[in-house]
């Protein structure tokens, strides 16, 4: 492993804290130490493993088959590792993404929360869940309608999930904040304490108003290159 890489690797996740500790300055508010959650999606192997080397241990991916084909290798080098799954989930593979991630961030109906549900009795594993909210009201994008909410959060507390938080992506092109003001409200309404909210491009501003986890790509990776 080259050393620069994983020198430039580091000095983009400091970047990342350093830039979170200036906007919570900037907005008069307690500096805070949200969970940095790494986005390795698409990134080739050697970025990831420089992020490792670098003492990294959070990350997120957001398609199953992709992430068990990187971490089903990295998972056992590395002491420590939590992988989140950030993108959305079939009820058909359940059973391979409790397996691998250790949080899933995305679930968003009723039929997903009850299959994750047994297959975490079956296997044993009670992963933290947050639900995931289509603030902007999206057609084509997954997340619960903020109407839906309160059936889903009561029929995922009954089927006795670990339920901890919300998780929203806002559409391109809006002003963030809104969407995280409405998270915000919407998990102070329900009881629950995480947020996770804010990418690259706003991770700081997420941060100012109250994330706890932020879920950042570029910021630490570089662009990605889809090939
Ligand atoms: C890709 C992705 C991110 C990271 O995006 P960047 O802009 O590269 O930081 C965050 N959240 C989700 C759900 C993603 O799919």
């Amino acid at each position: 492993m080259k050393n620069a890489l994983i020198d430039d690797i580091k000095a983009n996740l400091d970047q990342v804290q350093s830039d979170i500790d200036a906007a919570c300055d900037h907005a008069a508010v307690a500096r805070c130490k949200p969970k940095l959650i790494a986005v390795s999606k698409v990134q080739p192997k050697e970025r990831v493993i420089a992020a490792l080397e670098a003492g990294h241990r959070v990350f997120g991916e957001n398609k199953l088959q992709e992430a068990s084909e990187r971490w089903g290798d990295l998972k056992p080098d590395y002491d420590g590792i939590e992988l989140h799954l950030i993108g959305g989930l079939q009820t058909n593979k359940t059973a391979k993404a409790v397996a691998l991630f250790d949080v899933i961030q995305t679930v968003d109906r009723i039929k997903l929360a009850k299959k994750l549900a047994d297959e975490m009795a079956k296997q044993g594993r009670r992963l933290p869940v947050y639900l995931q909210v289509n603030t902007g009201e999206e057609a084509q994008k997954s997340g619960c309608m903020p109407a839906d909410l309160p059936a889903l959060v009561e029929a995922a507390r009954a089927l006795k999930l670990n339920v901890v938080g919300l998780m929203c992506i806002p559409p391109v092109g809006d002003d963030p904040s809104l969407h995280f003001m409405l998270l915000k409200k919407l998990a102070n309404r329900h009881g629950l304490k995480r947020l996770s909210m804010g990418m690259s491009s706003d991770f700081a501003l997420a941060a100012v108003m109250g994330a706890t986890d932020i879920r950042v790509g570029t910021a630490i990776f570089g662009a990605r290159e889809y090939g």
